[in-house]
Order: C-alpha cells, then sequence, then structure tokens
C-alpha cells in the first residue's frame, strides 16, 4: 500500500505542504510583534515625547504599526515557488496567511482579567489596530476565494460548479468568503454606527464561522497548531466575558428635565464592598443573562463610573436605543483597574508639575472627566489644570450640577450649544474670546451635539451663581481650539517653545463623541501638544 504523504504528492504533486512552513514563520512574526509591544512601554516617556516617530510607535498608530507587522510577512512571501507555474501555493498561502493572522487579532483583543497586556494597556488602545487587522484578515479571506474561483473559471478542464458546489470543502469556503463580505459590508463606519447590534451580531457569527468552518475548509489541515491556540483565546475571552458579572436592577434613574435631553443618571447598588477604584472605569451591561446566547452574540453596553460611593455606582447616560428601566433585571460587569500599573491617570501625563492639562468632555463625556479631574487634582503636582465641557443644553448642565452636587468642578467652563430659547434662562454678561464666532473651519461639528443657531450677538458668556459663591462660566456657542488653548504652547509660556518641546508642558484630554476626540487629537497634534483621549464611540 502506498504511503498517506506518497499518495498526497500523487495527487497535488510536491506543492502539497509549500504553506507549512510559512504559516509558522507568520505565527513566529506574530509572537516577536507581541514581544515588541511590550518592549515599546519601557521606552522611557522623554524620549517618545521629543521624537515624532517613537511617538508613533508608542501612540500604537495603526499605519505604522501594520506597516511593522506586514513588512516581515510579505518580504517572504513570494519565494521558492515560482509564481506563474505555482499560482495555487500562493493562492493557498494568503489562506493560510488570514488565518493565521487570527490568532494574534483574537490575542489583541484580550481585555481584563485575563490580558498578558494588562498591566501595560487598555484592552480599547488596541481597538483601532484590531479594526484594520481584522479587514485585513477577511480581505485576505476573501482574495483567496474569489482568485480560486477565477482560476477554476479560466481553467478548461476544470468544471466551475463542481469545484464550488460537488466538492464539500470548497462550498465551505465559499460560505466563509460570504461571511467575510458580508463582515466588510457591515463593519462600514456608517453601516455600523447605524446598525451596531447587527454589525456585533454578525461579527461574531462571522467569528465563529472563520474559527471553526476553515478547520473543515483547509487543506492541509489547521488543527495543529491552530485551532488549538484560536480555541484557548476564545476560551479566555469568554471567561473575560463573565468575570465579575452581576445580576442586579437599578436602585434609580433620574431624566433630565425640558423633554429634549436624553441624558439621565443610573444607580447600581454596589452589593460586594471593594476596595477597587471604579470611578474612572466602565461597566459592562446587558439585558440578558449569561446563560442566554444573546449574551454572547450581542454587544453589551459600556458606562463609565462617575461616582462610586460606598453601596452605589453612578453612570452618566446620554440614552440611545439601549434604555435602563427600574425593576428589569441586568447582568453588569464591573470592570475596575485596581491593579493596572498605568491607570488612565499616570498614562501618559508626565508627572511634572509645570504640565498644564486641559480637559474637554462632549456631552455624557463628563461621566470620565469628572472623575479624572478628581483624581488628578488630588496629587497635588497638578495645579494648572482646566476643565471645559460641551454639551447641548443647558438643562443637561443643571441636571448634574444639581444631581451629582459637588461634583462639576468649580472652575469648569461650559458650552451650550444647543437651542437659543435657554439664553432666557441665564444671565447674559461678557463675550469670550475662546467662543466660536464664525463658523470657520476649525468651529466643533461634533455628530452627538447640535449645532447651535445663535448669532454672534447671542454667542455670549453667561455666568450662574454658585452655591459657594463662585461665578461658573457658561458660554453659549461652540469653542475654537486654538482660542481656547493657544497655539504651539504660547497660551502656557507666552513664547515659541523649543523643538522637541513643542507645547509647552501643554497636555489635552478628550472624551466623548468620536468626532469631538479626533479633532481634540488632530489639533494637539498639529501644535504639539500632548494628547490622551477617551472615546465613547466605536
Ligand atoms: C469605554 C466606553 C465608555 C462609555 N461610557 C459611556 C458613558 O459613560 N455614558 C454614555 O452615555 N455613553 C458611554 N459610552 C457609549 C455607550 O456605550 C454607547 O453609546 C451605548 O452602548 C449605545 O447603545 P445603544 O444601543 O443605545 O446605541 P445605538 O442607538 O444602537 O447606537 C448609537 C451609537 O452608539 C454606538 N454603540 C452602539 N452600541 C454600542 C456598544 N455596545 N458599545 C459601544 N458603542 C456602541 C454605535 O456605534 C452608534 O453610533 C461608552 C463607550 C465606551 C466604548
Amino acid at each position: 500500500m502506498m504511503p498517506v504523504s506518497a499518495e498526497l504528492f500523487k495527487r497535488h504533486g510536491n506543492t502539497h505542504y509549500a504553506n507549512i512552513g510559512y504559516g509558522y514563520y507568520v505565527l513566529a512574526v506574530s509572537v516577536v510583534y507581541v514581544a515588541f509591544l511590550y518592549g515599546i512601554k519601557f521606552i522611557p516617556r522623554k524620549w517618545s515625547q521629543s521624537n515624532r516617530f517613537l511617538r508613533y510607535v508608542t501612540g500604537l498608530s495603526v499605519p505604522l504599526h501594520l506597516l511593522i507587522l506586514m513588512l516581515p510577512i510579505f518580504v517572504p512571501f513570494v519565494h521558492h515557488y515560482s509564481f506563474r507555474e505555482h499560482v495555487s501555493v500562493y493562492i493557498k498561502r494568503v489562506g493560510r496567511l488570514s488565518y493565521v493572522l487570527l490568532s494574534l487579532n483574537l490575542f489583541l483583543t484580550l481585555r481584563s482579567p485575563i490580558s498578558p497586556f494588562r498591566t501595560l494597556y487598555e484592552y480599547a488602545d488596541f481597538l483601532p489596530l484590531h479594526k484594520w487587522l481584522s479587514r485585513l484578515i477577511v480581505i485576505l479571506g476573501l482574495v483567496h476565494g474569489i482568485w480560486f474561483v477565477a482560476k477554476w473559471a479560466n481553467d478548461p478542464n476544470v468544471s466551475l460548479v463542481e469545484k464550488m458546489w460537488h466538492k464539500k470543502r470548497n462550498t465551505v469556503g465559499i460560505l466563509i468568503s460570504v461571511q467575510c463580505l458580508l463582515l466588510i459590508i457591515l463593519s462600514l463606519r456608517t453601516i455600523r454606527r447605524k446598525w451596531y447590534w447587527l454589525f456585533y451580531f454578525n461579527h461574531n457569527i462571522t467569528n465563529i464561522g472563520l474559527l471553526f468552518l476553515t478547520a473543515v475548509h483547509a487543506r492541509p489541515n489547521i488543527v495543529k497548531p491552530y485551532i488549538f491556540i484560536n480555541c484557548l483565546l476564545v476560551i479566555v475571552h469568554g471567561v473575560n466575558r463573565i468575570w465579575n458579572v452581576q445580576r442586579m436592577e437599578i436602585n434609580y434613574k433620574l431624566r433630565c428635565g425640558g423633554g429634549e435631553s436624553n441624558f439621565v443618571i443610573v444607580s447600581l447598588p454596589l452589593t460586594r464592598p471593594t476596595t477597587e477604584t471604579l470611578e474612572c472605569s466602565h461597566v459592562r451591561v446587558s439585558p440578558y443573562r449569561i446563560y442566554n446566547p444573546l449574551y454572547w452574540l450581542t454587544a453589551s453596553h459600556p458606562y463609565t463610573v462617575v461616582e462610586q460611593t460606598e453601596n452605589d455606582l453612578k453612570l452618566v447616560i446620554n440614552e440611545s436605543t439601549f434604555k435602563m428601566i427600574p425593576e428589569k433585571q441586568y447582568s453588569v460587569q464591573f470592570c475596575g483597574f485596581s491593579d493596572n500599573a498605568e491607570s488612565p491617570i499616570t498614562r501618559s501625563i508626565p508627572e511634572d508639575p509645570c504640565t498644564r492639562i486641559v480637559i474637554v468632555a462632549g456631552g455624557s463625556g463628563i461621566s470620565y472627566t469628572i472623575p479624572f479631574y478628581r483624581q488628578l487634582t488630588q496629587r497635588t503636582q497638578y495645579t494648572n489644570v482646566q476643565f471645559v465641557w460641551i454639551t447641548r443644553r443647558l438643562e443637561e448642565y443643571e441636571f448634574i450640577e444639581q444631581n451629582l452636587r459637588g461634583l462639576l468642578p468649580e472652575t469648569a467652563e461650559i458650552y451650550v450649544t444647543g437651542n437659543p430659547l435657554q439664553e432666557q434662562r441665564a444671565i447674559i454678561t461678557t463675550t469670550t474670546p475662546a467662543m466660536h464666532q464664525d463658523g470657520g473651519t476649525e468651529g466643533l461639528d461634533f455628530e452627538a451635539i447640535e449645532l447651535g443657531q445663535w448669532t454672534p450677538q447671542q454667542q455670549q458668556q453667561q455666568q450662574k451663581q454658585q452655591p459657594g459663591g463662585e461665578q461658573r462660566k457658561i458660554h453659549s456657542g461652540r469653542f475654537e481650539w486654538g482660542a481656547l488653548l493657544g497655539r504651539s504652547g504660547s497660551a502656557v509660556t507666552g513664547e515659541q517653545p523649543a523643538e522637541g518641546d513643542r507645547g509647552g508642558g501643554t497636555w489635552l484630554l478628550s472624551c466623548g463623541p468620536e468626532s469631538l476626540v479626533d479633532s481634540a487629537s488632530r489639533f494637539a497634534q498639529e501644535n504639539g501638544y500632548g494628547v490622551q483621549k477617551e472615546s465613547y464611540s466605536v
């Protein structure tokens, strides 16, 4: 009897195992890349702040990191086998590459508590890279499928129908390609934003499909070691999703009056005593029990803890489709970061007393910036901290002021961008330079924050009497980054900062909708400020 391998060689020529080595090579590159991600965390902050390249490396710039990863992967892609004579080898290689990269993708998205990066990175740090790596993986999968179909269609000795539909393994491959195509379409920004639940549901189904259907489809098979590695990673993902989950009803929910705002404050019971700092971290809320398949297939809703007391946690939510209802049970996962060596406070801001920090929140982004401000100012070295909140309605400000008493910093500057009728409810005094006056290109156009209909005359500063006699600055209309922060650090030092020290030690932290966070980051990068951000958009 002929040995199995000899039989395979006879059927497939001598190229059947041609991609095994390449697969291991890509796996090795992935391991080295993970080590690299660890390594860059030890680059001294001073170096990365003064060197643009290092700033991009440590800031996990997606184009740069994809280049770092793809260069060693694609350089030896065409090797040993002639591209013309052995095109099938390369079509299969594309497929194998797609599958092997899946392990890295699963690894990068591991979130607390079982995450090898736990003390170094927040899980959200890798989301942009994850998005693009996922796109690359599904595109490679699609290229693999389409290329084979095109090859069969052009080969007069082959029946396309037979190849596609009579060979079970190929039919499974077609199914995977359809899943990939659907995922690419649903992940387009506008579609993803509009039907996030559909995108997420499909994302998880495709994940399962890619993981397990590929095992049926691939030849030579990929069970060892890839399926083992990927199954292990999926199990860890599963454990992370049920870790620290409690089933509970909310204590109460307060709604912002006025009818037009979607702001609510939700109080969640803190049933178990904890030493963890939960403020600034988030809880994930799902309406389903953990043994309901929908718990696993649909997205949970992350909300940031604005205040933690002995027996409750408070959330500020700008409600959209998902609404928490009193007397209904929810699965709530607590994602604190007590043992995270790099809490959001120390993640990138230098421990330098001269550092000026400008904190800008958009809408419900104050749920993050309020505790952030408090934690920051508790550290005595930071004395120059500015707090700005831009929101749609005056009622939202009043709602937070009344119901989270004393939490909004006394020096907070508020920008209200909504209905000018609210003007009647405040005492108008002067005009401030930081207000957006002319609708120029640097004015903000936040997707979640309505543009004001105010005329320049109406764009005036309003001041509200604080309980302690303080005057709170309330502006109507938008602001311009340059006026708010000053350019190239001149607002801090009054002179052009030296090269390598641009920004004069100013850091801009922004939190809220993606458009605000992106606009803040762009301005900060263009003008040499340090950047820290927390986006509420996925
Ligand atoms: C780390 C983090 C902390 C957050 N903290 C707060 C907070 O304190 N207060 C607050 O009001 N919002 C917060 N958000 C945003 C909030 O989680 C989403 O707006 C909410 O889950 C939307 O649910 P929905 O079904 O009502 O959305 P939909 O009405 O279906 O969609 C509205 C928008 O929300 C996005 N979205 C939908 N579902 C999710 C989801 N599961 N995760 C993330 N984005 C989603 C969609 O892209 C869409 O653009 C936070 C988001 C993140 C990532």
